[in-house]
């Protein structure tokens, strides 16, 4: 059975709202921004600046980002980073928290980056890893299906940001796959992963990282308890759908320009519940070719 109903999220609100939306509701979005720290909320509101349209058609976090409220107030560490998060109502949970703190996010952008701001940040091949807002997003709607000895499946893994948090919730019992298309970017996430607290998970198999793409899945593993993909499908993917446990959850995003972050849930008996957690902006799931042309 469907069962499919939206909910706008209120949290760091404008950045989770689709570009026309944005522009529709920038006020009423504006009203609803309540920062638990006034002073640096009043300090930096003259820096906002204009939107960057690149990041806009590339990204899932739209303008007015966190970026110039962080960016200005100290945000030089991991944990303030995990600590604003949690001030701005975006992470609630402790266990969420405790990874993020855990999976240094610096080791995972390019170098010259603002590790910390909370906007993504280009990594090469017309791919971007993630907003710190939407990783915890993500693993917070996901973290039922992360206990340790669970099974689950990064698609898009990226810089392996993700995946190595995954990794870290389900333990040394559990499997963490993560699958990206680009072998450059595949190498890279190892890298990246073999300096984060990560690495005695990739070195004993519970993590691993592939060239693959994703939009198949990977059935060597599968079933899984979680699956997250990291880049929007035009429609949902039959093969994940497949390889979701019974019982398992999957956050996807799915449209072309307007996209929805879907959590789908497989039931017990093997039927599929979708709902519509915000509207999101992410890269395309789609072809290696189309998307290094794009
Ligand atoms: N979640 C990751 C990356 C997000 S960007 C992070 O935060 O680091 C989306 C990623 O999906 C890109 O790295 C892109 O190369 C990848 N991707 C797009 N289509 C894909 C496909 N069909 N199979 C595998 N990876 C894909």
């Amino acid at each position: 059975m469907m069962n499919l109903s939206s909910t706008m999220k209120a949290y760091g609100c404008r950045y989770c709202v689709s570009p026309l939306k944005q522009l529709l509701h920038t006020t009423n979005h504006h009203l609803r921004f309540r920062p638990r720290s006034p002073s640096l909320f009043s300090s930096s509101f003259n820096n906002l600046k204009l939107p960057n349209f690149n990041l806009l058609l590339t990204s899932n976090s739209l303008f007015f980002t966190m970026e110039h409220l962080w960016g200005r107030s100290g945000m030089n560490t991991n944990k303030k980073m995990v600590e604003h998060l949690q001030q701005y109502g975006v992470i609630s949970s402790e266990k969420v928290a405790r990874v993020m703190e855990t999976i240094d996010r610096a080791l995972f952008v390019p170098d010259r980056t603002p590790a910390y701001a909370d906007c993504p940040q280009e990594i090469g091949y017309n791919a971007t890893i993630s907003a710190p807002h939407m990783h915890a997003t993500c693993l917070q709607l996901l973290e039922e299906k992360l206990q340790p000895g669970m099974h689950a499946l990064d698609v898009g893994s990226g810089t392996g940001y993700l995946t190595a948090c995954f990794a870290m919730m389900v333990g040394p019992q559990g499997r963490a796959i993560g699958v990206e298309h680009i072998p450059e970017l595949v190498a890279s996430s190892i890298n990246n992963i073999e300096k984060s607290a990560a690495a005695p998970l990739l070195k004993k198999g519970s993590l691993s990282m592939h060239v693959g793409d994703g939009r198949e899945g990977w059935p060597e593993c599968a079933p899984y308890d979680a699956i997250h993909v990291g880049a929007a499908a035009p429609e949902m993917p039959q093969a994940l759908l497949d390889q979701l446990k019974p019982g398992g959850r999957m956050v996807i995003p799915v449209g072309n320009i307007f996209q929805d972050l879907k959590v789908v849930d497989k039931n017990p008996d093997g039927s599929i519940s979708i709902r519509s957690e915000s509207s999101v902006r992410y890269v395309p799931l789609t072809s290696r070719d189309a998307q290094l042309q794009s």
